[in-house]
C-alpha cells in the first residue's frame, strides 16, 4: 500500500541532496542504491541516467521521471505550511521537480515488493539534464529498454493533469561571415555582416504565426568595436507547431530566405543549422499510454483532463523512440521558481495512479 509517512520521507531525503542540472552525480548513485534496496537490477547508462528493471508479468511498462533540478537549487531547505504541502523556505527553488516524480517511482515500488503484488514488468528511467535541454533522454541508451509504454511523472498539478499534446520544436543558428575594414578609411572593402544578419532576421518567423505555431529570433551578436566593418554576426532562434508540416514549412521558408539574402551579398557567407530538438505529439484515442492511465484514472474517481503545453519533457523524446510516454501530474505548483511548492495528497494520488498501471496485468 502506498505509505504516506514513507513517501515524504523519500521526497525529503531527496530534495537534500543537491542535483542541479550537470550535477546529479550524487542524486544518482543515491537512487541508484535506493532502487538496489529494493531488489531491482539497477545501474547508470553510458550517459549517466539511472536504468532500472524488475520481473513481472505481461508487457513492461516503463516509469520515468527526471534526477535533475533547476537553479537555485542547492541547500534546498523544506518547510511545512499546513498538515499537506511542503515549500521551499524562498531562497531556493523545492524540487519537487523532480524529486516528487523519483518518490513516486521509488514508492509504488517499495509497496508492490511489500504486498507481494503482481504486477507488470517494471523498467525504470530517471535522467539527468532534463531541465537543460532533455540532454539525458536524448543520449539514453534505447537499447537497454524495452517497454514501448511510458508514464512520465513530471507534470504540475494533479495526476489527472495530463500533457495532451506538446509541439514540434525546431532551433536554430545562422552565423554570417563578412569582413572587416575601417569604418571611416576603407568601408567598402568591408563586407558588414551585422547588417546582412539583420536582413536575416526580418525573414525568419516572429511570433505567433497561426493558434498552434510561433517563431522567434531569441539571440543576436556580433561585431567587436565601433569603428570596424564587422566580420561576424550570428542570430539563435526556434520554431514550434503542434503540426509537423507547419514548422517544417517554416523551416523551409526560412531557408529559402537565406538563400535569397546570401545571393543578394555573395562576398558574405552565410551559414545555417537547423535542428528538430524533439518531435511533438498529440495524444489519440486508442493510444496505448493514454489508454491505460486514462482509464486507471476513472478506475479511481479521476477525470483525465489532458492539456496543451508549449514545451518539451522527456516523453516527447520517448514519443520519437517509438515508446508510447503520457506525462501526468504529481502535485507540484510554481515550478522553476522559489514559491514551489508540494501539495502532498496529490502526490500520493499520483502514486496510487501508478500503482494501479503497474497493477494492471492484462490476462495472456
Ligand atoms: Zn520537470
Amino acid at each position: 500500500m502506498i505509505d504516506r509517512d514513507r513517501i515524504v520521507r523519500t521526497f525529503l531525503d531527496l530534495i537534500a541532496i543537491d542535483s542541479p542540472s550537470g550535477d546529479e552525480d550524487a542524486i544518482a548513485a543515491d537512487l541508484e542504491a535506493r532502487l538496489r534496496a529494493l531488489g531491482l537490477e539497477a545501474w547508470q547508462d553510458a550517459a549517466g541516467n539511472v536504468l532500472a528493471r524488475r520481473p513481472g508479468q505481461g508487457d513492461p511498462l516503463l516509469l520515468s521521471a527526471h534526477m535533475d533540478t533547476v537553479e537555485p537549487g542547492r541547500g534546498i531547505t523544506p518547510v511545512w505550511d499546513g498538515p499537506d504541502i511542503i515549500r521551499s523556505d524562498g531562497t531556493t527553488i523545492l524540487g519537487a521537480d523532480n524529486k516528487a516524480g523519483c518518490a513516486v517511482i521509488l514508492e509504488v515500488i517499495q509497496s508492490a515488493t511489500e504486498d507481494n503484488a503482481t504486477t507488470r514488468p517494471i523498467e525504470v528511467a530517471i535522467s539527468r539534464g532534463e531541465e537543460v535541454g532533455l540532454v539525458g533522454a536524448r543520449d539514453m541508451d534505447y537499447s537497454q529498454l524495452s517497454a514501448k509504454v511510458a508514464i512520465v511523472i513530471d507534470s504540475g498539478g494533479p495526476p489527472s493533469s495530463i500533457q495532451g499534446q506538446a509541439p514540434y520544436h525546431y532551433t536554430y543558428t545562422v552565423e554570417v561571415h563578412g569582413k572587416s575594414a575601417h569604418a571611416g578609411l576603407e568601408p567598402e572593402k568591408g563586407v558588414p555582416a551585422i547588417h546582412i544578419a539583420a536582413e536575416t532576421v526580418l525573414g525568419m518567423p516572429q511570433g505567433r504565426i497561426d493558434a498552434e505555431t510561433t517563431g522567434n529570433v531569441g539571440t543576436i551578436s556580433g561585431g567587436l568595436v565601433r569603428n570596424a566593418v564587422p566580420d561576424h554576426a550570428r542570430i539563435e532562434g526556434e520554431m514550434r507547431s503542434m503540426e509537423f508540416e507547419k514548422v517544417e514549412g517554416l523551416v523551409a521558408h526560412a531557408k529559402d530566405h537565406l538563400a535569397e539574402v546570401q545571393g543578394r551579398y555573395p562576398n558574405a557567407r552565410i551559414e545555417s543549422d537547423f535542428a528538430l530538438e524533439y518531435p511533438g505529439y498529440r495524444l489519440e484515442p486508442g493510444d496505448p499510454a493514454a489508454g491505460l492511465v486514462f482509464g486507471v484514472l476513472r478506475d479511481l474517481g479521476f477525470t483525465p483532463d489532458p492539456q496543451p503545453v508549449g514545451g518539451g519533457t522527456d516523453g516527447n523524446i520517448f514519443r520519437g523512440k517509438g515508446i508510447a510516454a503520457i506525462v501526468i501530474g504529481r502535485g507540484g505548483y510554481n515550478q522553476h521558481t522559489r514559491d514551489e511548492y508540494l501539495v502532498i495528497p496529490e502526490m500520493l494520488q499520483c502514486a496510487q495512479v501508478v500503482e494501479a498501471a503497474v497493477r494492471k496485468v492484462e490476462p495472456s
